[in-house]
């Protein structure tokens, strides 16, 4: 028995931990769309029909399983369609496996109610503990009640029932603890994956994922006859504004220096923080000519943005842009940073606040 108990523990782990594979990077919720509640629906149905096919024996020719938890599992994660598919395919599942008999409508009936009216359970709580402590209540009883048919000797139904409940019971408790756990871990990674390519101060993609994504974009270019355009935006004299105001505001401008950037390109294009007081933007499908437009509006933006500081006082402050488009200015992408960034050096040279292009070829 014991090493019955062991197995089922094993078989939800390895499914749990797998299923999460899965999950990394997403949740199962409600709001989940239609098609992954009906794959958890059928992934847990699986697991409930594996945890059959392990059954315990109890007590001579009784025996009994897990198979409810696979329902909970879809009932708590991914609401009512979930759990009703996994519940009937549980259901189904056991009339097959076993052969349909009149006393096999009891387990099938008991699980595709479970499925039907766990949601209803575990949907009235916000708590992880609470949906689990309440859905397993309910089905443990409904369970319970459904072996009092099936067996007619009133010890071994006792013995049947409190073997059930305490089975149960240890079982939930271990998968509480471990998707807690998982649960806890996954949130981790997100935020760790997103710090990863995201700016801290800014929000915008860092400079490990402008490069990612240039590479990606400039490798598609040729095969796609697509013009492209990046513009390197660099704040004048922002030492300066350091000096007057304290690292701290110069921080603050950075700031709101992204959300102007941001609302002054089109949606698609990509907005970077790649040094300290320089950003890129990734102007796709731009001729040369259009990035000028928008480096221009850009600038204007910029300039005429009031910025404002912690302490409510405003200062405004100017920006330099250098751009390069392929192919006008450069046919080889791995120079065309550097056009870009030559266009820059020749704006700051010839006075600043103004847009350079690079020099046509
Ligand atoms: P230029 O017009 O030639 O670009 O002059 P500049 O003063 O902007 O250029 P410089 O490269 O000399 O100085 C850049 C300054 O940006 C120096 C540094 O203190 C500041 N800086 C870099 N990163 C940060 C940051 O994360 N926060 C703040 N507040 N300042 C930063
Ligand atoms: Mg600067
Ligand atoms: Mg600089």
């Amino acid at each position: 028995m014991i090493r019955d108990l062991f197995i089922n523990g094993a078989i939800l782990i390895s499914f749990i931990s797998l299923g999460n594979q899965f999950l990394k990077d997403r949740d199962i919720n409600v709001k989940s769309s239609l098609k992954v509640k009906i794959l958890c629906g059928i992934a847990t149905g699986f697991l409930g029909c594996i945890l059959m096919m392990y059954s315990v024996k109890v007590y001579k020719n009784v025996i009994v399983d897990f198979r409810t938890l696979g329902i909970l599992l879809a009932s708590i994660f991914g609401g009512f369609t979930s759990s009703a598919t996994s519940g009937i395919i549980i259901g189904l599942f056991r009339l097959t496996y076993f052969g349909v008999s009149p006393t096999s409508m009891v387990p099938c009936s008991t699980a595709i109610f479970i499925g039907i009216i766990s949601p209803f359970i575990t949907s009235k709580f916000t708590s992880l503990k609470k949906k689990w402590i309440y859905s397993l209540l309910f089905s443990n009883t409904v369970v319970s009640l459904s072996f009092i048919p099936l067996l007619d000797n009133i010890e071994v139904t006792i013995k049947t029932i409190a073997f059930y409940w305490i089975g149960t019971i240890l079982a939930s408790i271990i998968v509480f603890y471990y998707i807690c756990y998982l649960l806890e871990a996954n949130e981790m990674y997100r935020k760790y994956k997103e710090e990863s390519t995201k700016d801290f101060l800014t929000g915008l993609n860092n400079v490990r994922q402008f490069d990612k994504a240039f590479n990606n974009i400039t490798s598609k270019l040729e095969e796609r006859d697509e013009k492209f355009s990046i513009a390197i935006i660099d704040i004048d004299f922002f030492k300066k504004v350091n000096d007057t105001y304290g690292h701290a505001e110069g921080d603050v401008i950075l700031k709101e220096l992204a959300n102007v950037l941001l609302k002054s390109c089109r949606s698609f294009d990509i907005v970077s923080r790649i040094g300290g007081e320089e950003f890129s933007i990734m102007l796709l499908d731009c001729p040369l000519k259009q990035a000028m437009e928008i480096g221009e509006k850009i600038r204007l933006s910029v300039e005429k943005h009031d910025f404002i500081l912690s302490d409510n006082r405003t200062i405004n402050i100017t920006v330099s842009i250098g751009i390069s488009t392929y192919p006008e200015c450069e046919r080889d992408f791995n120079k065309l940073l550097k056009e870009a960034d030559e266009a820059l050096y020749k704006a700051k040279q010839t006075g600043r606040n103004k847009v350079v292009l690079c020099n046509y070829k």
